[in-house]
């Protein structure tokens, strides 16, 4: 799940306005971020793994600490409080479930590998629609979509690139996701990591300019 992730971060901006589309980029990815973090610092273990799943050669061997269940809320609350403390605009309850929300949206497309809590043996959910890459990529589709009408229904834009620019970002994150699923990359963990960390920066700067275009 990629794109998807970003549908949820358009839809929630709609329906809380004053909250800025950059914290929730950021949010929705959170556990993303942190993940590539760890993966390039050797705390997580990625293997790739090709053919795994139809759309994703991806063996998450060990990340308890970014997108476990346990953690996800962990981070949430952090995200809360960080938020509350030096940013405070809208209601950071909204920020949080943003958080949250990258763990149901990952554990549709996952295999059973999402760790619910921290520890040896920990109980793994994932209901694998990566092995059904049409159906997975019209979900990621329909969150885009659904996001981005509610967030150009309650937003306005103060110039003509911030009226065209959600859905051009729309199509690149589709396409982005789109090449995922359907190519599922072989290549080395940490160039999957990297590449992950600079396309989800690279968002949070689309975000902040979106920030100025659209009120
Ligand atoms: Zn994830």
């Amino acid at each position: 799940m990629f794109a998807g992730h970003y549908g949820v971060a358009f839809g929630l901006k709609g329906a809380n306005r004053r909250l800025p589309l950059v914290y929730l980029f950021l949010a929705v990815q959170f556990v993303d971020i942190l993940w590539a973090l760890f993966v390039l610092l050797g705390i997580e273990q990625v293997r790739i793994v090709p053919g795994l799943m139809k759309g994703s050669s991806l063996d998450f061997v060990h990340y308890p600490y970014s997108h476990s269940l346990f953690m996800t809320f962990l981070w949430a609350g952090l995200a809360y409080v960080l938020y509350k403390r030096f940013v405070g605009l809208g209601r950071p309850v909204v920020l949080a479930l943003a958080v949250v929300s990258h763990f149901f949206l990952d554990a549709l497309v996952h295999r059973p590998d999402l760790p619910i809590w921290l520890g040896p043996h920990p109980m793994r959910i994932g209901f694998g629609l990566w092995n059904l890459p049409v159906i997975e990529l019209l979900l990621e589709g329909l969150l885009v979509a659904i996001g981005l009408k509610v967030y150009a229904g309650a937003t306005v834009w103060r110039s003509k690139a911030g009226r065209i620019g959600p859905w051009l970002v729309g199509a690149f994150l589709l396409i982005v996701t789109g090449t995922g699923v359907l190519m599922a990359p072989a290549t080395a963990p940490s160039v999957i990591a990297t590449a992950s960390l600079l396309t989800n920066t690279g968002m949070v700067g689309i975000a902040y300019w979106f920030d100025r275009q659209r009120g």
